[in-house]
């Protein structure tokens, strides 16, 4: 408690003390002041008795009404700390859950970056183990003969397809469209289910990005 309200309580204590005197003690005055003067000297110590009496009830009183706030302020004090301590407690409890919860999506996003990473490598592995066991396109297959495949790119008709010299650097190998298989040969999606050469090229040649 600080000094300023004890200082509140002395004072509060004091004036309950005055004024319950002064209630008793006033009345029992006046009634000493009217009685004849035979009777005045125990008429007298009858009042101051009654008067010390009231005083110390009084005085009980004013101590028991200081102890009643004390207790008061002392159980508000205690309450306002509790709910003090049960609202940091709340504030820390969802911070903690909110730093979790962060955690989990995290930990989700990393598993599911892994997961798609993983299918796109059984994908490839898929292609291209299948490309190692297709049949070769041949050069006189319709398709691949509408679209000028060669199995050796050096061997495109350039005057046909101009926009192939030997400068492009434009091979099945570093096509879009093709996957890789082993041996030289692998995959292309104009061409399902033969295999075309790492060396050769046709016209829907593609630039990987
Ligand atoms: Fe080769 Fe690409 Fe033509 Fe397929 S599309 S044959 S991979 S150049």
């Amino acid at each position: 408690m600080h000094d300023d309200d004890l200082k509140t309580d002395e004072q509060r204590r004091k004036l309950v003390k005055l004024a319950a005197s002064t209630a008793v003690v006033l009345p029992l005055t006046g009634l000493v002041a009217c009685s004849g003067d035979d009777s005045s000297g125990s008429a007298t110590e009858q009042a101051q008795a009654a008067a010390d009496s009231a005083a110390d009830a009084a005085d009980e009183a004013a101590n028991a009404a200081a102890d009643m706030a004390d207790d008061a302020a002392t159980a508000a004090g205690d309450m306002a700390d509790d709910a003090m301590d049960a609202a940091s407690d709340m504030a820390g409890d969802a911070s903690d859950a909110m730093a979790d919860a962060a955690d989990t999506a995290s930990d989700a996003m990393d598993d599911a970056k892994d997961a798609a990473a993983d299918m796109a490598d059984d994908a490839k592995d898929a292609v291209s183990g299948a490309a190692g066991g297709l049949p070769e396109l041949e050069e006189s297959d319709p398709v691949a003969q509408a679209l000028g495949y060669k199995h050796d790119a050096s061997e495109i008709d350039t005057a046909k397809y101009p926009g192939r010299g030997a400068e492009a650097n434009e091979y099945c190998r570093n096509c879009a469209l093709y996957v890789a298989g082993g041996g030289g040969w692998g995959a292309c999606s104009i061409f399902a289910g033969k295999a075309v050469n790492a060396e050769g090229w046709c016209a829907s040649y593609n630039r990987m990005s």
